[in-house]
């Protein structure tokens, strides 16, 4: 345990200062469980954290909060594919360079996605075409009421796009320990994402191996998105809005917008560029802004607090809803009281 209070500014990607009550670094279940037990017995509030990439820490974060540093990953044959089980502080990166060392293929479309394997499940990690549940087999998490391990399989996570069970419906219930992968001895690769064809036929690799792939897709990413080990942020900070198929198509006609198919025959909006179209890309206010190379993003310039951040988000969120009456929703989530 590491005494109170506890500065966890560097514990989120966006840098934001924010104490904690009191600290777990947890490296087992057995620990896990006895963080679980005391938090319990203190009628205390529980956070887990991986990378904390996909949050936004308030000034204060009351009750425990654990830091996933669980580590270990088997491989089980099964078929033509492989079964990879990895623990929930294992990072996810490091899971996807392993797996492409070792021949086993299906992860190079989601390198370089900072955080943790325990955090992939919540919102269904996805990028350049691939989503985490087209790997996923099952995990098994904690049940932080009674201490109790439980196995999930893909139709219980109920995952959507950026979603799952843990995220909504069931947030905060269940601490992810492990999760299972299926991953294929045979390339498969999935190219069809623009960006990332453009990157491959810049590189002229017409028929790239997997490892080519992910090098493509890291070659992409280290251009757009700020790297948050000198520039604070969480990622994409809005999710792609969903819409009806009728009302996708009426907004792509007034407004000449880029619309793609969502699940079950909705239309996806692009967030990016219905943020773009209201000129927020590369604008500050105060020391959060708008990232210049992909305006989904929102950048820490130096020393933001959750409230400049969210601050900001609010007035990007209120400019595209009075131009298109679209509404955008945060992606990561937002912890803790100021
Ligand atoms: C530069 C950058 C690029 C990114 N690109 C992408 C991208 O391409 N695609 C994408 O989907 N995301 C992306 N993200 C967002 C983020 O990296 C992912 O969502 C990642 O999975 C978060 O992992 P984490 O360990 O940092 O989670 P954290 O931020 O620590 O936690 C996120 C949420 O998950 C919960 N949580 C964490 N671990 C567990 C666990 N073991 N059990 C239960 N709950 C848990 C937390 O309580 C919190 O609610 C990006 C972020 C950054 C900074």
């Amino acid at each position: 345990m590491i005494a109170p209070p506890v500065d966890l500014s560097g514990a989120n990607t966006l840098g934001l200062p924010s104490r904690a009550d009191v600290v777990r670094v947890i490296t087992d279940t057995a620990a896990l469980a006895a963080a679980a037990e005391a938090a319990r017995a203190a009628g205390q509030p529980l956070t887990v954290l991986g990378g904390g990439s996909n949050v936004v820490l308030r000034d204060r974060i009351p009750g425990l909060v654990c830091l996933m540093r669980t580590r270990g990953v088997s491989e089980t044959p099964s078929g033509d594919s492989v079964l990879v089980t990895a623990a929930a502080g294992e990072r996810w990166h490091d899971l996807v360079r392993r797996t492409l060392g070792r021949g086993l293929y299906g992860l190079e479309n989601l390198a370089l996605i900072p955080g943790a394997v325990g955090a992939a499940p919540i919102q269904n990690i996805g990028a350049y075409g691939v989503e985490l549940s087209d790997r996923f087999v099952s995990l098994r998490a904690m049940d932080v009421d009674s201490g109790s391990l439980r196995t999930f399989d893909r139709a219980d996570c109920r995952f959507g796009y950026r979603d799952s069970v843990f995220k909504s419906g069931e947030q905060g219930r269940w601490i992810i320990v492990e999760v299972t992968l299926a991953l294929s001895r045979r390339p498969a690769p999935v190219i069809d994402y623009p960006d990332l064809l453009l990157e491959l036929e810049r590189l002229g690799w017409q028929a790239p191996s997997p490892v080519q792939v992910a090098e493509a897709v890291i070659r992409v990413r280290r251009r757009k998105l700020p790297d948050p080990r000198w520039t604070g942020n969480a990622g994409s900070f809005f999710k792609n809005p969903v819409v009806p198929a009728d009302v996708g198509r009426r907004l792509a006609a007034a407004h000449d917008l880029t619309v793609r198919a969502g699940e079950g025959g909705a239309a996806k909006l692009s967030a990016a560029q219905l943020i773009d179209r209201c000129g927020w890309k590369g604008r500050s206010a105060g020391p959060a802004a708008v990232w210049s190379r992909q305006p989904l993003v929102l950048v820490n310039t130096g020393a933001a607090r959750a409230r400049d951040i969210l601050g900001l988000a609010e007035q990007v969120r209120a400019d595209v809803h009075r131009r298109f009456g679209v509404e955008l929703e945060l992606e990561p989530r937002v912890i803790g009281q100021d």
